[in-house]
């Protein structure tokens, strides 16, 4: 790593703790800064904050005082999920102290360079494939984010040879000042956590914010299928690299029903990719059109798409059984994301959804209803569902207490050559801590079928 002197001997205030706190606590410690973390969480039950405090860090637990900042803090590392209305946050503003998200800290120790990738949707998947396929290829690279390690702790061990492949959300970014990724990428933007952002616009700044330190040095990979973000390609410094799924184009990457092309070559077949639904298609130009730019060789890539069946939890195939199909997609926490499960296949789907109400609509499944032949519900969202699915003439419509019974109920229902699809279409509290149990407890229920 770096060893830079920015923090050392300075006050600087971490808000905010979960694992990204505490590695940026302990690396700035560790970089000779004076460090207070402050937390919501009493002290007693927070061992993250008894682990620092022996470390011989400041803790503030269990409240947020309002006159934090008159301590004379020159940074602040605020946890990303911290909404930039929060009063200290403000203070922070108004007494012009920088406020970083760990990224930026990431960033300023890294020897390696970074690939940046965001958007709305297929973050998690591009990573992924990107790194398996960069890993395959022998060059050692390294994840973080969601799936990974967080970005400081990463970059601590990088070596300059490696790239460092990261998952950035919104909130990341809106915390960066001189993160500049070597390769960035933008899959798509779409409406979505406007309570934190406010608007359209300051999201999408946040999401442009992977690529506006970038410089023609470095290349930007965007969705040129959506104007917003050709609009905000138009601002970027780097190397433009569109990709498009909406048929060959001359520039970047593309693909039309039958191949992919690079600047308007024929590059592979589609049929050779392993990993299902349209959605997918975006994922996969822009983790190839990284790997191609980082000379990861033909046949690694190629053998990386027919191997890849998906990310745990996001439309992955489970197990097929007696010529049923079993998918687990527990991430779809909401109806955009239950929308793409169901456009993904063609086959007749039992669709297994249900989990917390939050009194959303699922009107917008309506249109990718017809092929779903039968609806297992659970979960507090149960009779909901087994209306909407009547409303939609879905012939079979079962309601169940949990997933296990959800499981034996829609393999009841199946015929051969249909899907089987956890995709919820809500979150998952209502019965599990996380969404990655319920879906650890789909996919328990389904390797008992016998
Ligand atoms: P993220 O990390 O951005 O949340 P994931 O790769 O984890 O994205 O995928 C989460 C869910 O979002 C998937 O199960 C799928 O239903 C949907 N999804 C993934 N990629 C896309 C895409 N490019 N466009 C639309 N929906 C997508």
């Amino acid at each position: 790593m770096k060893h830079i002197t920015t923090f050392e001997s300075k006050k600087v205030l971490v808000l905010g703790l979960a694992k990204s706190g505490v590695a940026a606590a302990e690396l700035l410690h560790r970089l000779g800064a004076f460090v207070t973390v402050n937390d919501a969480k009493p002290f007693e039950e927070s061992p993250d904050a008894q682990g620092l405090l022996s470390k011989g860090i400041t803790v503030i637990c269990g409240r947020h005082p309002d006159d934090l900042l008159d301590e004379g803090f020159e940074y602040v590392i605020k946890n990303p999920g911290i909404p930039y209305h929060n009063p200290i946050i403000k203070d922070a503003g108004t007494r012009g102290i920088p406020v970083w998200t760990e990224i930026e800290l990431a960033y300023l120790i890294s020897e390696a360079p970074f690939i940046g990738i965001t958007g709305s949707n297929g973050k998690t998947t591009t990573t992924t494939l990107l790194f398996h396929m960069l890993n395959q290829g022998g060059q050692k690279p390294l994840i973080a984010g969601n799936i990974g390690t967080v970005a400081c702790t990463v970059a601590e061990s990088a070596k300059p040879e490696q790239v460092i492949v990261t998952e950035l959300s919104s909130f990341q970014l809106m915390g960066i000042n001189s993160f500049r990724p070597t390769i960035s990428i933008l899959t798509n933007l779409y409406e979505a956590h406007l309570d934190y952002h406010g608007s359209f616009d300051e999201y999408g700044e946040a999401k442009f914010a992977v690529t506006k330190n970038q410089t023609p040095e470095d290349i930007f990979i965007y969705n040129m299928d959506q104007p917003a973000i050709v609009k905000y390609a138009k601002r970027s410094n780097a190397q433009l690299l569109p990709f498009s799924t909406k048929g060959r184009q001359e520039n970047g990457i593309s693909a039309d029903a039958t191949h992919i092309y690079w600047f308007g070559e024929p590059y592979l077949e589609r049929k050779m990719i392993a990993l299902p639904g349209e959605h997918n298609l975006e994922n996969i130009l822009c983790a190839l059109a990284a790997s191609i730019l980082l000379e990861c060789p033909k046949e690694t890539i190629q053998h990386v798409l027919t191997s890849f069946t998906g990310v745990k939890h996001r439309t992955q195939f489970v197990r097929e059984w007696n010529q049923r199909k079993f998918f687990n997609d527990s991430k779809a926490t909401n109806t955009l994301a239950t929308k793409s499960a169901l456009a993904a296949f063609k086959q007749p789907i039992i669709l297994i959804a249900g989990g917390l109400d939050r009194g959303h609509s699922f009107e917008e499944l309506r249109e990718h209803m017809g092929h779903v032949k039968a609806i297992v519900s659970f979960g507090e969202t149960s009779n909901r569902l087994s209306d909407f699915g009547a409303s939609c003439g879905v012939n079979k419509l079962e309601k169940v207490e949990n997933i296990q019974q959800a499981v034996k109920v829609a393999t009841s229902l199946s015929e051969p050559h249909d899907v089987i699809l956890l995709s919820p279409a809500c979150a998952s509290w209502d019965q599990y801590a996380n969404f990655e149990l319920r879906g650890d407890d789909f996919i328990e229920a389904v390797f008992q079928i016998k």
